[in-house]
């Protein structure tokens, strides 16, 4: 399996729009090693020639233009098969909005990120300028489905949904709205004829033991690296949310998950969507160094992996 990170931050960006955090600043005037980011997309292939992309960011034109494995190969063509989702947060959703252009798209979701995406929302009629613009295909929890090439063959790779603790999009909160488990979900992707395993966590409000099991079973793990703190965004002055008010588990503290996923055996482990405001993305901080120590790495745009 072929693994493209196309983008690896979190709602946002580094630098953000409207921030000249520490991060943000350094990210423009290079008074800080890091490098920019774009928002969280990673794109996953079995043969390199049939994409699929994990979430679709708001800025999803130019990281496909980023990749030259996802360029058009002919007038109105895209390698890109299908678009998963792991939730309806707006930074993975609002890309499909970006790619219309009059193009089919397969969008494999659970049902309640399909309701939330679909309904009442004026802008989804641009997906819907011709009968079957947008083919949905239900993810459930537990249940491991092949993603299909638009021919109608095989891609080679299957997926899975887990469902992982998480919450309602922002902009579906007060809407009466009832959580479910399936409002955000992690993913397991293999290889048909591989044992191998790459589990996409980027996204996890708090350990459970499905989670853990997960972690444990994979070879290549991409896990949630929003904050490094509980009260990174207060700290800052930046909100008054605590890490756990949007269903992030931190990395660093007593039950931060560099901790408590000392015991997982990946070959690769791989922080992303990271929010600008986490000093592990600064290359010389303490918290990269703890990083990296206990054998993790963090996610930049480009990275590409060989699984
Ligand atoms: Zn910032």
């Amino acid at each position: 399996m072929k693994i493209r990170v196309l983008g690896s931050a979190a709602g946002g960006g580094c630098p953000q729009w409207n921030c000249a955090c520490r991060n943000c600043r350094g990210a423009r005037d290079g008074s800080v090693r890091i490098e920019p980011r774009t928002q969280e997309c990673v794109a996953v292939s079995a043969d390199g020639e049939a994409w699929f992309l994990l979430n679709a960011s708001p800025e999803i034109r130019a990281q496909i233009e980023g990749f030259p494995a996802l360029h058009a190969r002919r007038l109105r063509d895209s390698p890109v098969q299908g678009i998963v989702l792991t939730n309806g947060d707006l930074d993975h959703t609002l890309g499909l909005l970006c790619l219309r252009e009059s193009h089919p798209l397969v969008v494999y979701a659970t049902e309640p990120v399909r309701r939330g995406f679909v309904e009442s929302n004026v802008l989804y009629r641009t997906l819907q300028r011709f009968p079957g613009q947008v083919s949905w295909r239900t993810l459930r929890a537990g249940a491991e489905v092949e993603l299909w090439k638009d021919g109608g063959d095989p891609s080679g790779l299957s997926i899975e949904a887990l469902a992982v603790p998480g919450k309602l999009p922002v902009h579906l909160e007060g809407l009466g709205l009832v959580p479910d488990a399936c409002d955000n979900v992690g993913l397991r992707i293999r290889e048909r004829g591989s044992r191998r395993a790459l589990v996409y966590l980027s996204a996890v409000g708090r350990l459970t033991p499905e989670v853990l099991s997960a972690a444990e079973r994979a070879d290549c793990l991409f896990f949630d690296g929003t904050f490094w703190s509980e009260e990174e965004l207060r700290e800052l002055g930046a909100s008054e949310k605590r890490a756990s008010d949007m269903a992030h588990l931190p990395i660093g503290g007593v039950g931060g998950s560099l901790a408590a996923l000392s015991g997982v055996g990946a070959a690769r482990r791989i922080y992303i969507h990271l929010n600008n405001t986490n000093p592990v993305l600064r290359e010389d901080s303490a918290e990269r160094a703890a990083v990296e120590r206990a054998g993790w790495e963090v996610a930049r745009d480009g990275m590409e992996i060989a699984l």
